[in-house]
């Protein structure tokens, strides 16, 4: 175990900046989630931190060491990528002791650790295998297994399951929590996908365009997101575009909406005339059926409109409902999605469950 920390750490290839002054620690036995859009430089910050890519400027310490210019064999990090990359003409056990092998452990020594770590990925009865018999599930634990194996300080995992079907991946992100837990190494995985980081993290760092925007507990990332990045990067939300305007006793919004609606935003956090974008997260929307002859009944924290599609997800429907020109969306679990096309309905929210953000950052108080 060790903790790690990258301080103003940048990679440039020519012109392009791919990591941009990054700072990140990671606690001593964590698992933290790198978690960004394609192409936003996760690769590449954890592939400095292994020793695989020099950085232009800043650096690395691994468990309180400098370990910026250290080639991969001197630091104490293991590397799992996408690609499974098992050596074809090996058993899985010869596979799982190769590292071992490597670091000059004996014959007898390497194939008990070998079997120890094949027993942590449940893949124990298969030391004896071919590579090649096995499925890509199995393939990945084997090689989680090698990783593992050499004891590294610190594990480092490139989207080590997105070449995994829909079914196996969230087994294996299960698994791979549990292993983590097991043996108490500090990991950083990197993932384009919110609901891997949500299901494995201890903490997300929310990367974008080669910085980090927000790093926390997922549950904090989630409710209160410090920038507008980090809202859509991980919510399915309905972002609306408003306008400050002030009253007295608080802000309101108005927006395409005909009626102004109060935000959850002190006077002095905006001005009025200000561009704003308003979050409703489709969980904090109550709807219900309204009469469509009766006028509307809107207010600051609701607003009518009418169903204009029903979309079946599976287990959940979602209902898009057009309000004075805006389309937002809630959802309901299947046997609970009782609304049709055309319904009139009165949404209505708290008030203080509204994400306001303001060129691009949070204004307003977080949620609880
Ligand atoms: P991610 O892993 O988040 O998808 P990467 O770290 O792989 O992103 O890449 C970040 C940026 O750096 C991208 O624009 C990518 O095209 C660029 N990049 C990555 N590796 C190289 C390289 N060896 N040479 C030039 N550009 C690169
Ligand atoms: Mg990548």
């Amino acid at each position: 175990m060790a903790e790690v920390t990258l301080s103003d750490l940048t990679k440039e290839y020519g012109d392009l900046t791919a990591v941009d002054a990054l700072d990140l620690s990671v606690d001593d036995g964590e698992l933290l989630c790198l978690l960004g859009p394609s192409g936003c430089g996760k690769s590449t910050t954890l592939r400095m931190l292994g020793g695989l890519e020099t950085p232009t400027g800043g650096d690395v310490h691994i468990g309180g060491t400098e370990a910026t210019d250290l080639p991969p064999y001197e630091r104490e990090t293991s590397m799992v990528f996408q690609s499974w990359a098992l050596f074809p003409h090996k058993s899985v056990l010869e596979n799982v002791a190769f590292g071992l092998k490597m670091d000059g452990v004996d014959g007898d020594e390497r194939r008990e650790r070998a079997r120890e770590m094949l027993d942590v990925v449940e893949m124990g009865e298969f030391a004896d295998h071919d590579p090649e018999d096995l499925s890509g599930g199995q393939k990945q634990r084997v090689a989680l297994a090698r990783s593992l194996a050499i004891e590294p300080d610190v594990l480092l995992l490139d989207e080590p399951l997105s070449n995994l079907d829909k079914r196996l991946r969230e087994q294996m992100q299960l698994e791979l929590r549990n292993i983590h837990d097991e043996v108490e190494t500090t990991f950083v995985h990197v993932t384009h996908d919110q609901n891997e980081a949500f299901t494995l993290a201890d903490s997300i760092a929310i990367m974008n365009d080669g910085e980090i925007e927000q790093v926390g507990e997922p549950r904090e990332v989630y409710d209160d997101p410090t920038s507008l990045f980090v809202e859509e990067f991980l919510g399915d939300t309905n972002l609306v575009a408003a306008e400050a305007a002030a009253t007295d006793g608080g802000v309101r919004a108005s927006t395409e909406f005909d009626t102004e609606i109060a935000l959850p935003v002190s006077e002095d956090a905006v001005s009025a005339g200000d561009a704003l974008t308003v979050s409703f997260r489709p969980e904090d929307l109550d709807v219900e059926r309204v009469d469509e002859n009766a006028g509307a009944a809107d207010d600051a924290s609701a607003l009518t409109g009418t169903v204009t599609d029903v979309l079946y997800r599976g287990s959940s429907v979602r209902f898009y409902v057009e309000i004075a020109g805006e389309s937002v969306f809630f959802e309901r679990s299947v046997g609970n999605a009782d609304f049709d096309t055309d319904d009139r309905v009165r949404v209505s929210w708290n008030t203080d469950d509204l994400l306001v953000f303001a060129g691009g950052d949070r204004v307003g108080g977080g949620t609880p």
